[in-house]
């Protein structure tokens, strides 16, 4: 048990997901600082939580985790606690009954047009992009080509239209360019849903490798523990909850978009081709996580996910997107301004920044604040070697 008086000398991190465990493991090992991780919930690695199944299959409890980065100081960072498989995730759409490449590329465009008009459109596209470029539906959309046209509205309608006023609840256009532009047109043949550098799943899980980060004789980590409650004193606080709730609603509540997750077991091998397959126009939930395919777990049953979309309600669900619009980010400003006002206290995370973060782009933040601290702070331990 840690005594009120322990916090006094100690960092303090609310939140046990990625963006937490990072700090506390650069305080903890490269510091040589006490630190107490403050965990709501009654497990670590916040929603990159996986575990084993009755039929040995690793489940991701809050939807598939794909780790992916271009970013060498990112997968050196993690390479420490965990070696990863060679897993390049693909993901196919179901489109009117048929199955189909997403990103939407070249492949898909014979998989839903006649020879003959895919390669037309495949011509018309390399005449107005290069290979292997790629572009967000929005800006296809623009494009004054008659054929491209056509051919933007298909993909609009077909691939985002739907499955984007599932997820979120409006119109694509509606909601920051940049998510839509996550999924682009990609020009080429690639069926990758990414293509960075380095791509995979950490081969024990998500949960052992932030396991392997927190384990260390300056961590403490107390789970089933709400901060509001116990507001231990603090040398420094690392915040990764949502800013809003930390200053109690005071000026309105920040908007998410939550999930719910309905499981299903089969007996058989296989349900699908895919570790996901996006339901874009039809069904009312998105889509569907077959978790086998991840590490190659073998076995005879398979368990599958479908994930629906919904607003978060507090007591009701979890948050998992922030909302990021002019609106939503004026309101997380004002906060942000009241937090800049108390000593030694830091914002981070998907909540903590309201931002879409990917898993390397919350441990970039995370890496980034602590060698921005330092900078600024003499009292950090002298043995730094950073
Ligand atoms: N999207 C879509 N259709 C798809 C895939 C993505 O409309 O088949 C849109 C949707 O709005 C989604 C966004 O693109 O929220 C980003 O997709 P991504 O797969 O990156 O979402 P994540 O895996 O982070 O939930």
């Amino acid at each position: 048990m840690v005594e009120k008086s322990e916090g006094n000398n100690c960092n303090i991190v609310v939140g046990c997901g990625i963006s937490g465990a990072v700090i506390a493991n650069m305080l903890a090992t490269r510091f040589n600082e006490k630190v107490i991780i403050i965990e709501k919930k009654n497990h670590i690695a916040g929603s990159c939580f996986d575990y084993r199944d009755d039929n040995g299959i690793c489940i991701h409890k809050y939807g598939s985790h794909i780790f992916h980065t271009n970013s060498d100081i990112v997968w050196e960072y993690l390479s420490q606690f965990s070696e990863f498989n060679s897993y390049e995730h693909r993901v196919l759409a179901l489109i009117d009954g048929l199955e189909v490449n997403i990103p939407f590329n070249f492949n898909s465009l014979y998989q839903v047009f006649s020879k003959e008009l895919a390669l037309k459109l495949e011509k018309n596209l390399l005449e107005n992009y290069d290979y292997n470029s790629k572009v967000p539906i929005l800006e296809l959309k623009k494009h004054e080509d008659k054929d491209l046209n056509f051919l933007a509205d298909f993909i609009y309608k077909k691939v985002f239209l739907e499955y984007t006023k599932k997820q979120w609840g409006i119109l694509p256009e509606e909601i920051d360019p940049s998510i839509m532009a996550r999924v682009p047109v990609y020009i080429g043949n690639d069926n990758r849903y990414f293509q960075d550098k380095y791509q995979g799943i950490p081969i024990d899980g998500y949960t052992e490798l932030i396991k392997k980060m927190i384990t260390h004789p300056n961590i403490t980590v107390m789970l089933n523990t709400d901060y509001k409650n116990i507001k231990l004193k603090y040398k420094r606080l690392f915040y990764t909850g949502s800013i809003d709730e930390f200053f109690d609603y005071k000026y309105g509540k920040l908007p998410y978009r939550s999930l719910r997750f309905e499981f299903e077991e089969y007996n058989k091998e296989f349900y699908q081709k895919t570790a996901v397959v996006n339901y874009t126009t039809s069904e009312e939930y998105t889509r569907v996580h077959e978790y086998k395919y991840y590490l190659n777990d073998k076995s005879d049953k398979t368990v599958i996910v479908k994930e629906y979309s919904e607003a978060f309600e507090e007591g009701k669900n979890e948050r998992y997107y922030p909302i990021v619009n002019e609106k939503n980010i004026l309101l997380y400003n004002m906060y942000l301004e009241d937090a800049k006002k108390i000593k030694n206290l830091w914002f981070l995370g998907r909540l903590g920044d309201y931002k879409y973060y990917d898993i390397d782009k919350a441990i970039i933040r995370a890496i980034s604040l602590i060698e921005e601290i330092q900078e600024n702070d003499k009292s950090f331990n002298n043995s730094s070697n950073l």
